[in-house]
Order: C-alpha cells, then sequence, then structure tokens
C-alpha cells in the first residue's frame, strides 16, 4: 500500500521562457545544444502526454533527459513515482533543489546509455522492473536509445517518447512507404506504435529547428520470440542495408561470408531461401512485412546451422 503524499507543486512555472532562461542564469546554468536541450513549455502537452503513459498511482516511471524537471514534476502531480536520468550535472543538481522528495524522485546522473543497465540489474536484483517509460528524449540519442532497450531485451509495458518528427514518422511506417526501415521493423517487433500529437517548434524553448512528435509504444502481447534472434535482427538490417538492391542481392551480401556451403551455391541456397519463405527475389525490402521478414530469417537460420 502507497502512503499518501503532499499535493505536489512545482517551484517554478515551466511554461515560461522568462522564468526559465532567470533560473539557469541565477544557477550559472547554460543550454547545451549537443545535448539536445530544448525545454517543453507548452503546459496542455505536458499534461496530455503523462496521461497518455496511463500509469496506475504510485508506478515508478523511467524518465530520460529531465532537464530542470517539467515532465517530471507532470509525473509526480499524475501520481507516479519517477527514477530520472541526466547527463547533465547542473542540471542534476538543479533537480535535487526543484524535486527534493527522494521517496517520489530519484536521480541516475551521467550519459543514460551507460547508466541505464545497471539501473535495470539492480531493479531485477530487487525482484521488480519499472513497466512506464516517458521521455522528450535528446534528438542525437533517441534512436539508439530505443533500439538498445529492445535489443537487450528491456522491454516496458508502455513508452510515450517524444522525438525528432521524422524519426516518429519511422517508428510507425508500414511497408510500402518511404519511412519503413529496419527500425520501423524492430519497433514494430515489440511494440503497437501510436502517433500521437505533432510539437511545433514553438512549443520549446529555445525554439528547435524541427517539429517534433510523441508516440505512444505499447508492448506487444502477440510478440514473435524469433524477432529477438541475433540472425533476425542482423538480417532485417542488411535487407535494408542498400536500398537500390532487390532483396535477392540483398540476401547474397547477407550470406556470403555467412554460408559455408551444403549442396547448394550461396546464390541457390539464397534464391531457395526466399522462395521457401513465400517471396520474390526481385522485391525490395520496404515491400515486406514483418512475418515475412521472420519467414525469411527462419529459413536463413536453417541455412547457416
Ligand atoms: N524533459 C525536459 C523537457 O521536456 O522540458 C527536457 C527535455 S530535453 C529535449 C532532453 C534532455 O535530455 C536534456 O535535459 C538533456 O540534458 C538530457 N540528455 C541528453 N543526452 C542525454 C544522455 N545521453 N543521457 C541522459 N540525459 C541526456
Amino acid at each position: 500500500m502507497e502512503t499518501p503524499h503532499e499535493p505536489f507543486h512545482p517551484l517554478i512555472d515551466y511554461n515560461s521562457p522568462s522564468v526559465l532562461k532567470r533560473y539557469l542564469d541565477e544557477h550559472g546554468l547554460g543550454m547545451q545544444k549537443k545535448f539536445g536541450q530544448n525545454f517543453l513549455i507548452n503546459g496542455d502537452a505536458r499534461r496530455r502526454l503523462v496521461e497518455a503513459l496511463e500509469v496506475p498511482p504510485g508506478e515508478l516511471v523511467w524518465e530520460v533527459g529531465p532537464g530542470l524537471g517539467a515532465m517530471t514534476a507532470e509525473l509526480i502531480m499524475q501520481g507516479a513515482r519517477v527514477k530520472a536520468f541526466e547527463i547533465d550535472r547542473g542540471f542534476a543538481q538543479a533537480l535535487r533543489d526543484l524535486i527534493p522528495d527522494s521517496t517520489l524522485f530519484t536521480l541516475v546522473e551521467g550519459d543514460v546509455l551507460k547508466t541505464w543497465p545497471q539501473e535495470a540489474h539492480k531493479e531485477r536484483d530487487a525482484g521488480f522492473s519499472a513497466a512506464y517509460f516517458l521521455g522528450n528524449l535528446p534528438y542525437n540519442i533517441a534512436a539508439i536509445l530505443l533500439a538498445d532497450f529492445i535489443e537487450k531485451g528491456r522491454l516496458f509495458k508502455r513508452m510515450v517518447v517524444t522525438v525528432q518528427k521524422e524519426v516518429a514518422q519511422r517508428m510507425f511506417a508500414k511497408p510500402g512507404t518511404k519511412d519503413y526501415s529496419s527500425f520501423s521493423v524492430l519497433c514494430s517487433s515489440a511494440y503497437s506504435i501510436k502517433p500521437l500529437m505533432v510539437l511545433k517548434g514553438a512549443s520549446f524553448y529555445p525554439v528547435p529547428h524541427v517539429d517534433s512528435q510523441a508516440v505512444r509504444m505499447d508492448l506487444r502481447q502477440d510478440r514473435n520470440p524469433e524477432t529477438d534472434s541475433p540472425i533476425f535482427r542482423a538480417l532485417v538490417r542488411s535487407l535494408f542495408a542498400n536500398r537500390r538492391k532487390n532483396l535477392k542481392n540483398n540476401l547474397l551480401a547477407f550470406l556470403s561470408g555467412r554460408y559455408t556451403g551444403g549442396s547448394l551455391d550461396v546464390a541457390e541456397a539464397a534464391e531457395a531461401a526466399i522462395a521457401r519463405a513465400g517471396l520474390k527475389g526481385q522485391q525490395r525490402a520496404e515491400e515486406i512485412e514483418i512475418e515475412s521478414f521472420i519467414a525469411l530469417s527462419r529459413e536463413v537460420e536453417s541455412l547457416l546451422c
């Protein structure tokens, strides 16, 4: 049973660029471009993003890139507890002042790409695993971090992430569209992905040059464990690697150096695997549904064993 907390009220106005600027100036802090630092100054958007996460009261949420705590405060106001990962030391100190309640908020300082595995271990050792994730992600690590979580099996029941619009479009792209990529296949292998609001530059301080989009990711109940195999992952990446080549030529490139031969030469083996998977050599990866990639990966795996 969770103990009830006093209602949480933010200590600064996260919607006011002048208040944020004054706070940064007074604390000797600056915005660092290399860390993709843009604060979401649209309170209505913050509220809707947290609502979209549908966190049960008292649940722990992992948040990446809290900045000065605009989303963190909203999460806490909506009843969540937060474990936040922040790389900027100055922001980390500010967060300790702005959100001091350690029962509701813990901070992991450093580069999340390096710190998250240890936190995941710690949680596993303690017999649980945070099921919810929220992040207005820094544009330079967004796709890398999401791929890292999925490839290393750190899956959440639900994630709500805000990313550069082009990255969001790749996440929910369907076969036959220009944005469909190996990243689309990876994301949709683990999650059902739903586009949420587009956020124009004016919703952020400082104003970025690109638009952002929020995405909700719900863990698929019908996830096929075959998509976790290293061969599946490497194959899909390789089939999208050269978009001008057709399926047969990309598969040949994948098999060369891996296929050590049976009764067939490598070209015959590639053709046979494609046919058995119900595909055609002239097709392109951009047209292929995830189920067909799984079928092809099964055939390739049997060629390589
Ligand atoms: N959540 C805040 C908001 O919405 O107003 C800030 C979001 S800002 C787009 C991204 C945040 O991620 C910044 O606070 C930045 O310092 C942090 N960040 C950037 N790279 C990071 C990394 N590798 N690990 C952890 N935090 C990072």
